[in-house]
């Protein structure tokens, strides 16, 4: 079995490969040599199957300890290469904020740096929008999210500093260092991180309480004015989702709902009939 080492994005290091297959594309003459060699390969250690790119070229060469020229080979891996940064999990955001944040990412990894700056500059500004601040300019929308407690104060300072940046990488077209937009990518992560990660991670793990019925109420009634007439669903199907109810909570809260729609006093579900001793969460419909 033919064999490599190379890059693994699963074991996120260096590690034994089969080689599946492989093409090479040689220099055409003997002017200046290269040599790129395409496989196919897969870890020996997860069984992942990757591509790696090998580039032996005559720029590139080491002295060996007997002071001979040795050429070097440099690998590249795909889809993900060595090094290269995980976004966070951009699937817990709201999509404008999401596509705008993934992109930069990428364009970071792919050693883009003047698209990863206006990038990031976008997925703050997609920030703003999400949160409901479409008017002004992007000084006036950041200091909005702090004003609003959505941000803090340092946050605050240091997304204008990154704004500054996207904003002389947009208008001069001036590329910033890479140090730079590692740093914003840091600030960014930071507060993507605060407001919809972790949040979501929190919202999945810690009970959510009601303060009373009449907050159970609204939530319900929030959920039913956002379904079409006839829809039939339990009381989850109405409440927010990705989240977490205590069940006594919930049935003491749903006992008193039923009694409101029964009395009339709730009028927005009616109650289905249900099984005798269905396991089965009481359903609605949608009145
Ligand atoms: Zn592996």
């Amino acid at each position: 079995m033919n064999r490599i080492d190379c890059y693994c994005p699963i074991c996120k290091h260096k590690t034994h490969h089969e080689i599946i297959g492989e093409g090479k594309n040689h220099s055409p003459n003997d002017d200046y040599y290269y040599l790129e060699t395409y496989r196919v390969v897969k870890c020996c250690g997860c069984d992942n199957v990757s591509f790696d790119m090998e580039i032996l070229d005559e720029s590139n060469v080491e002295y060996n300890e007997q002071g001979y020229e040795e050429l070097v080979a440099v690998h590249k891996s795909f889809p993900i290469t060595e090094n290269s940064i995980e976004p966070l999990r951009s699937w817990e955001m709201p999509t404008l904020i999401a596509k705008a944040y993934r992109e930069s990412v990428e364009a970071l990894n792919n050693g883009s740096l003047l698209l990863a700056s206006i990038g990031f500059r976008a997925t703050i500004e997609a920030l703003c929008i999400e949160k409901g601040f479409n008017t002004g300019n992007l000084i006036t929308k950041i200091n909005k999210l702090r004003d609003k407690g959505i941000i803090t104060a340092i946050d605050c300072k240091r997304l204008h500093e990154a704004r500054f940046m996207g904003n002389e990488s947009a208008h001069q077209i001036q590329e910033p260092d890479r140090e730079h937009v590692l740093i914003v990518l840091e600030i960014v992560n930071n507060i993507l991180n605060n407001l919809y990660v972790i949040e979501k991670k929190f919202n999945e793990v810690i009970e959510y309480r009601f303060k009373d019925y009449e907050e159970f109420q609204k939530m319900i009634e929030t959920g039913v004015s956002e379904c079409k007439k006839g829809t039939e669903g339990t009381v989850y199907y109405f409440l927010p989702d990705g989240r977490k109810y205590r069940k006594e909570d919930l049935d003491k809260y749903e006992a008193e709902m039923q009694t409101r729609i029964s009395d009339g006093r709730f009028t927005c579900l009616s109650i289905l009939p249900k099984k005798e001793n269905s396991k089965y969460r009481q359903g609605y419909k949608v009145e």
